[in-house]
């Protein structure tokens, strides 16, 4: 039988046959007109997306995830610059470590894994740092922790400080409303909740950021990074003009372009609502099956991922086991908990019967290993609430 397992990892993630359609196209010239229009109406769409304002500005970058946070950083960072970080988990501490590379003085607010430090604690924070710039990771994809992204970005406000968020594991699947909230600079990768093939980095700056930018006082030392680069590129395609700094990841592109077309037929906060139904009878799954997860409390429980603790007597090889039963999902990431919990990614076009073949293999291979559990009664029962 054809590899039919679904792939529920927290990304890359399951993709929709027309995306992967229009990935494979002839490739075009980065100067077709067919091109030019994708890619100036993917801009278009990409801040309708982040809901960010129309005075911010995309930039869609060959790259992964990290490269955008690379990129983020490096554009608004200059050294000595303060830079407060809201740990969540490694993906935030991967943040910390860019803004040291990029010369920031980074202090960190944190909270054992699977909390997030509270308001209080941030502001605070604020208050001893003043920082220039406070990073969140929206959802840190290591724990299943969903950060408060308007309650850290309303208080960096306060405290005049420009807010980025890592929404890599979040753009897409959790709200996140750019403009409303005054994230200044949100960014994400193309592979996770966005629906398209891992490969593209995607930033939306809005106009603080963009400021902080054209303030430098320093030339950036990278010169792929540089905002000051793709910028007449962002702008030229989306006056459906072509102009050429480096050649766009342009079957990526058009992928993009047919998947974002497709996110907005089914409309933002429809998408945001099936996310969080979709997560809630995951939740009502590991609860019948009494699996503890990583995030120690409801609303800190992300839409786009679960993290479960292994339950008694069960080990690392359930991940593996899970994969046998057809549905691979992803082991432990955050380094002193690793062995102790596995990771279900559920966004993109996550579909009941996905949740339902998800669960019920789950099942299957917790029963093997000895503990038996119904969890498929109670993922059905919330579906059909
Ligand atoms: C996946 C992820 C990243 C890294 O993205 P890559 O595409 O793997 O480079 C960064 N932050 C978060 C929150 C993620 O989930």
């Amino acid at each position: 039988m054809a590899d039919r397992r679904l792939l529920m990892i927290p990304g890359p993630i399951e993709f929709e046959p027309d995306v992967l359609a229009t990935l494979g196209e002839r490739t075009r010239s980065h100067l077709d007109p067919t091109f030019i229009e994708a890619f100036g109406r993917a801009l278009e769409n990409t801040r309708k997306v982040f809901l960010a304002g129309a005075d911010s500005q995309p930039f869609v970058i060959a790259g992964s995830g990290t490269l955008a946070m690379d990129m983020a950083v490096a554009n608004v960072v200059e050294p000595g610059d303060s830079a407060l970080v809201v740990e969540t988990g490694w993906f935030s501490q991967r943040m910390a470590d860019i803004l040291a590379r990029w010369g920031a003085k980074v202090t960190s607010v944190a909270a054992p894994p699977g909390d997030a430090p509270s308001l209080e604690a941030v502001r605070d924070a604020l208050r001893q740092a003043r920082p220039k710039i406070v990073t969140v990771t929206h959802v840190d994809t290591s724990t299943g922790v969903r950060a408060d992204v308007e309650g850290i970005a309303k208080l960096a406000r306060e405290h005049d400080a420009l807010t980025i968020v890592d929404g890599v594991c979040s753009v897409g699947g959790e709200v996140l409303r750019q403009e409303q909230w005054g994230v200044d600079l949100a960014l994400t990768g193309s592979q996770k909740a966005l629906g398209v093939p891992p490969g593209l980095a995607v930033l939306v700056a809005g106009p603080r950021a963009m400021a902080a930018f054209r303030a430098r006082k320093s030339k950036l030392a990278s010169i792929y990074l540089d905002f000051a680069e793709w910028l007449p590129v962002m702008e030229a395609y989306e006056a459906r003009k072509p102009y050429y700094f480096a050649t766009p990841a342009v079957n990526l592109v058009a992928a993009y372009d047919t998947s974002l077309g497709k996110l907005l037929v089914e409309g933002m906060d429809a998408r945001f609502a099936r996310h969080a139904k979709m997560a809630s009878a995951f939740r009502a799954a590991w609860q019948a099956m009494e699996l503890r997860t990583v995030p120690v409390r409801e609303h800190l429980t992300a839409n786009t991922l679960s993290a479960p603790y292994f339950p008694a007597g069960v080990d690392t090889t359930l991940p593996g086991k899970i994969g046998a039963e057809g549905i691979v999902v992803a082991g432990g990431l955050y380094p002193t908990i690793k062995t102790q919990y596995f990771r279900v990614g559920h966004m993109g076009s996550i579909h009941p019967n996905d949740v339902l073949a998800t669960v019920g293999a789950i099942e299957r291979a917790l029963a093997k290993a000895g503990w038996k559990r119904d969890g498929l009664s109670a993922a059905a029962a919330a579906l059909s609430a």
